[in-house]
């Protein structure tokens, strides 16, 4: 009969040591995946030493010192890398929303790799499973149902979402570069590191003007540079659920934020790609900031990538109306809440002609003249029905 003392080290000690080599061998499931993915949420804190790492080697710079090259060199390196997780693991693997040759995939897996969120399968089933129950208790990072932090970074320290279900991205799975990749993500990141503190080594040798050297590069260029993209992407887990307007009723909390745009170029506009997964562009129109689908759009030129998915017009007029009506009922919301400084009848003109304004604005998007004309005259008929209503009974928007 077994002895339950002796039998809790001996499991704890072999989880330790299956999570040493999940380090290098993230497929390394010796009790089958699927057992993993239904395990309650629970921290694994030897499989997550990598990441802990990542973080503590930050503190690196209290040793190399710095200079302004190593810092803009994880400038750049993080909105480069950023480019890689919106442009790569979002827009290209995640949702497909433009193509490529098969090797491009592979190039294309390769330098997301760089970017250390594990790989892009991993991701994309992560992602697409986000998707599919966003704000609901089955989604791993929602913020209204986990709370903040385990949304910005607690669901992946949790032995649940370590492996990857490649039964549910067979359309990726079913290419053996891109699995080895993702089994062995941790390949990329430790050759990136590599070629940056090499970098850092050679510059220090041909051009010591610049004050820089191996150590250095390695803290700024790659822990640095790298923990503060994984903690933008993770804003859009957060924040994206829980900061900004909502445009389109979604089934989910989603939102568009353009200070979460700025700092993932162009997936703070979360709200926007929850009503349409399968456009290359999150920002639908051209006031929304979207800079990785101006870089994608650059790259389509060179003919490496083609086929980017527009944005079907038929939402960018559903995105057009519901501004529209937002507009006239915060203006007339305005005009309530003030009836001494802004009696209803000096506000109809205001009211109209701030709806005129984003309806002409949204329209001016639109390829063709589509309902143009339809939403004006809802405005002149607005304005008229105001008129003969009268101040005291506004028409209901
Ligand atoms: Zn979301
Ligand atoms: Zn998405």
């Amino acid at each position: 009969m077994p002895d339950s003392t002796n039998s809790l080290p001996l499991a704890l000690l072999r989880r330790a040591a299956t999570a040493v080599v999940q380090w290098f061998d993230s497929d390394y499931c010796p009790d089958g995946a699927e057992v993993m993915r239904n395990e309650p949420d629970r921290v694994d804190w030897v499989r997550v030493m990598p990441f802990v790492f990542l973080h503590a080697g930050c503190l690196g710079v209290i040793w190399t010192g710095t200079s302004a090259f190593a810092v803009w060199t994880a400038v750049a390196l993080y909105f480069i890398r950023m480019f890689a997780v919106t442009g790569v693991h979002h827009r290209y693997f995640s949702h497909k929303t433009y193509s490529t040759s098969r090797f491009g995939q592979f190039l294309l897996a390769i330098f997301a790799g760089t970017t250390v969120q594990r790989g892009s399968l991993w991701w994309a089933y992560h992602h697409r499973h986000h998707h599919l129950h966003s704000d609901d208790p089955e989604d791993a990072h929602s913020p209204h149902v986990h709370g903040f932090w385990w949304s910005h970074i607690g669901w992946i320290t949790s032995r649940r979402n370590f492996p990857t279900d490649y039964t549910k991205i067979k359309d990726l799975a079913k290419f053996p570069e891109l699995v080895w990749l993702n089994r062995f993500d941790l390949v990329v990141p430790i050759l990136f590191a590599f070629s940056l503190f090499g970098l850092g080594e050679v510059l220090a040798a041909q051009a010591p003007q610049l004050g820089t050297n191996g150590w250095q590069l390695l803290v700024w260029g790659f822990f640095i540079s790298t923990t503060f993209l994984f903690h933008g992407t993770g804003c859009i887990n957060s924040m994206a659920h829980l900061m900004g307007r909502r445009r389109f009723k979604t089934t989910d909390d989603s939102r568009n934020s353009a200070i979460l745009a700025l700092i993932t170029l162009g997936e703070g506009w979360h709200n926007n790609h929850h009503r349409y997964q399968s456009s290359t562009r999150n920002g639908f129109y051209w006031w929304e900031f979207d800079p990785t689908y101006y870089g994608l759009k650059l790259l389509s030129f060179t003919g490496f990538i083609r086929g980017l998915k527009p944005v079907p017009r038929s939402v960018l007029e559903e995105g057009a109306h519901a501004d529209h009506h937002a507009s006239v009922e915060a203006a007339i919301k305005s005009a309530q809440a003030h009836p001494h400084y802004s009696s209803l009848r000096r506000v109809v003109p205001t009211a109209a002609a701030i709806a005129v304004a984003t309806a002409t604005a949204n329209q001016a998007m639109l390829p063709q003249k589509a309902d143009g004309p339809a939403v004006h005259k809802d405005v002149t008929e607005l304005a008229h029905e105001l008129k003969t209503r009268g101040p005291e009974n506004p028409p209901v928007i």
